[in-house]
């Protein structure tokens, strides 16, 4: 497939890296791809940035299909521009289009095209450290059609926003709370899927969680809200009694690419690591008789995100010195080193963007 590139007129200005915060500035151009039946995925082009017209009954407004991505394009120290494993990004937009009847794009067409758009719009990769250029594929379901059936026709686009860093007070740690009353996802649903309804169905819990003065909601399972799942939209590790432990991916919990390379991390550097399953019970075990040393979450946004306190029903607990993790904070550095090219990449997960 070709892929047009039609250029703005006149650039916007490019915004001040040290005020970015997340998600809301986006670049000049934009990708779009459409889906019908008798073409298939076609009409691949870059143009301007700019919005998507619908009708009132296109069917993902109504029925939520709907799936997303998010990975980072980095600036490395001379220069150079560089995206994270972004191949598995690819593959699970299309694990997750699967999950909810949407058409699979060709994944190495997909990346080839998402490079060729960041290369265009090396311009607004940030520059000031721990900035980067949030990359954000999406693919809607287009029919304008009211009743439920998988719809016939689909946009494919992707979108980059300019991001600052993600603790610019330093990596800090947040609160977390459990809730045994509010669920996520279920087996058998979506939760492995990044798809629309997985963040609705986040949002009450989230509210009540705020309200309490939490950063984020601990997921347990929806059956028996005993096995830990995840943690906002981040995956979730405990290190007990020198063991990193983190919840089995069952089809509930989000496969994440951070929770992928922290495992190959821990045993690249021969610290045990398990995936299994671990109740909340086992955590406040842990934390009475002294072996909880470390809970972490891991994302593209946060990277890891150290969590100090845990509420818990009536029990509040506080994880090790409330402060931030040595494990943690290994992580932290191993993962950014190797995203902002600041040490060299043993695993071949940097893919680098020629630029034109
Ligand atoms: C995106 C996401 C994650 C983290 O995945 P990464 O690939 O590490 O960014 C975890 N949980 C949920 C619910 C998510 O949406």
């Amino acid at each position: 497939m070709e892929l047009e590139i039609k250029r703005v007129k006149t650039p916007k200005k490019l915004p001040d890296d040290s005020n970015l915060g997340f998600g809301a500035i986006f670049t000049d151009h934009m990708l779009n791809m459409d889906y019908t039946p008798a073409s298939g995925w076609h009409n691949a082009r870059i143009e301007p940035y700019g919005p998507i017209v619908m009708d009132p009954a296109t069917m993902v407004l109504h029925y939520g299909q709907s799936i997303f991505e998010g990975l980072k394009a980095y600036r490395t120290s001379s220069g150079k521009i560089q995206l994270f494993r972004p191949e598995r990004n690819m593959a699970r937009l299309n694990r997750s289009a699967q999950l909810v009847c949407i058409p699979e794009v060709d994944e190495t067409f997909a990346l080839d095209a998402l490079r060729k758009l960041v290369a265009l719009e090396k311009d607004w990769v940030p520059r000031t450290p721990e900035t980067s250029l949030y990359v954000r594929p999406t693919i809607v379901a287009m029919d304008p059609f009211l009743g439920v059936r998988p719809s016939h026709t689909y946009r494919f686009f992707i979108i980059l926003s300019p991001v600052g860093a993600y603790y610019p007070e330093g990596f800090n740690p947040v609160k977390i709370w459990v809730t045994d009353k509010y669920v996520r996802a279920v087996r058998g649903g979506l939760g492995e899927a990044k798809t629309a309804a997985n963040y609705s169905a986040s949002l009450l819990g989230a509210e009540v969680a705020k309200k309490a003065g939490y950063t984020q909601v601990l997921w347990l399972d929806a059956l028996e809200h005993r096995c830990i799942e995840e943690v906002g939209t981040m995956n979730i590790f405990f290190m007990i009694g020198g063991e990193i432990v983190t919840p089995a991916l069952g089809g509930s919990i989000l496969p994440g690419i951070t929770r992928d390379s922290v495992i190959t991390l821990a045993k690249h550097w021969k610290v045990p690591v398990v995936e299994r399953v671990i109740t909340i019970d086992e955590v406040m075990e842990a934390y009475k008789n002294g072996s909880l040393q470390e809970v972490f979450g891991s994302g593209t946004a946060a990277v890891i995100s150290p969590v100090s306190h845990l509420a818990c029903g009536d029990e509040v607990i506080v994880v090790g010195d409330g402060g931030i993790g040595l494990m943690a904070h290994r992580l932290y550095e191993a993962i950014t080193d190797i995203q902002y090219g600041r040490v060299e990449d043993p695993f071949g997960w940097v893919v680098p963007i020629e630029e034109e």
